[in-house]
């Protein structure tokens, strides 16, 4: 493999990965080296990946001169046996590669004309040339993946959608206008916006789709980050994503307990609240956002039995898991298959469930196992059409 190829010149090592104290850094340990901090570049939540222990690809800069800060930059990080990218800044380059090697389904004729293209106020990653004309090509990188679909984004990106729309304006004009998101694991058939996570983004991916290109082109990378020369066009399941993202579904809510507590709940009396982590599943068919941001405010008047636990709680997220079914019972019976049952009948007087509060010793969103479940129900494939072949497991 000839050094133009690799998109990473330092040699690279691995460490486990330990914590991330902000966003753009990570503490992570190695044999025979002290306790490393290295530069994260990527704003997201990457919290299926960030697990403890999570094997972590790490470059060293070769200047004499790097101070702690600029030292040591975490690129990949370790899934399912091989490495995902998580240096955003590196998807342009690879972006590039695709183009310049015409592996780009749909992009094979199109020439890099420009990188960071301007129009009007706005930037887009690359201008490409062909016979048909000017192109404009904004490039999104994808890491968030499970149960054979990847998802973008697994944060909230308000930029992002701006682009969306700016692309399809553009269009409007009559100029060509794609994103291309690199996603970066071949183990998936389907892409899919992050509905769960980014309704509005994925609304506006809908909205634009008959006037920007969307290509999702799924990658491989090898242990020593070389990029495979695969590069494979996903399914875009409309018709699913069109149907299922809406502001309605099921939601965890996770809470945190710094002591031990004994709480009136309601009709349950007086229960006994170990310290530690709880997870709560909820449903609203509709206005599903608007419940959890009642349940992250901490003053309120007391309707579900979670109300009385939340006031108690030192730290709580939420998160949704949007569907157009029900599948809250279904979610609450998963999660009691990994977590301890909470008190009987929390949460469920509407239902046969024995309980919908859930306790785990370590933050639920460390363990692997909650994590296949979020992922069994955020990313469930779409319905498969009979003949269009089998789907990967
Ligand atoms: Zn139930």
């Amino acid at each position: 493999m000839s050094g133009s190829r690799r998109f990473f010149s330092t040699p690279i090592f691995k460490m486990r990965f330990v914590a991330r104290p902000n966003r753009f850094l990570v503490h992570g340990r190695a044999p025979g080296r002290p306790r490393i901090e290295a530069f994260l570049p990527n704003p997201g939540r990457l919290r299926e990946l960030l697990l403890p222990g999570a094997t972590l690809y790490v470059t060293e800069s070769p200047d004499p001169g790097a101070t702690r800060k600029t030292r040591f930059t975490a690129v990949a990080v370790e899934r399912d046996g091989a490495p995902v990218l998580l240096h955003t800044h590196a998807t342009n380059a690879v972006a590039r590669r695709l183009l310049e090697q015409r592996r780009v389904p749909t992009l094979e004729h199109a020439a890099i004309a420009r990188a960071e293209a301007p129009v009007g106020r706005s930037r887009f990653d690359f201008l490409l040339r062909d016979a048909e004309g000017d192109l404009y090509l904004e490039v999104k990188s994808c890491t968030l993946f499970g149960n054979g679909v990847a998802m973008f984004p697994d944060a909230v990106t308000e930029r992002g959608r701006r682009h969306l729309l700016e692309l399809a304006e553009l269009a409007r004009d009559g100029v060509r206008a794609a994103v291309l998101f690199v996603v970066h694991t071949p183990n998936v058939r389907w892409f899919m916006p992050d509905y769960h996570t980014d309704l509005a983004f994925s609304r506006t991916l809908l909205d634009v789709r008959d006037r920007v290109r969307i290509l999702p082109v799924s990658v491989t990378w090898r242990d020593d980050l070389t990029l495979a020369r695969e590069a494979r066009l996903l399914e875009i399941p409309w018709a699913h994503i069109d149907r299922e993202a809406r502001d309605s579904g099921a939601y965890l809510l996770l809470l945190e307990l710094e002591d031990a507590a004994r709480i009136e709940v309601g009709a349950l009396g007086t229960v006994s609240f170990r310290r530690g982590h709880y997870v709560y599943v909820g449903s609203a068919m509709a206005n599903l956002a608007a419940r959890m941001a009642r349940h992250l405010r901490p003053h309120k008047t007391r309707h579900w039995h979670i109300d009385y636990l939340r006031p108690r709680a030192a730290r709580v997220e939420a998160l949704a898991v949007r569907a157009s079914s029900r599948l809250e019972c279904d979610l609450a019976h998963a999660l009691g298959r990994v977590l301890e049952p909470g008190p009987r009948g929390f949460g469920c007087t509407d239902c046969a469930c024995a309980t919908h509060l859930f306790f785990s010793a370590a933050p639920p969103l460390d363990r692997r196992d909650v994590h296949d479940i979020l992922e069994r129900f955020r990313m469930r494939q779409p319905q498969i059409v009979c003949g269009s072949g089998s789907s990967p497991s």
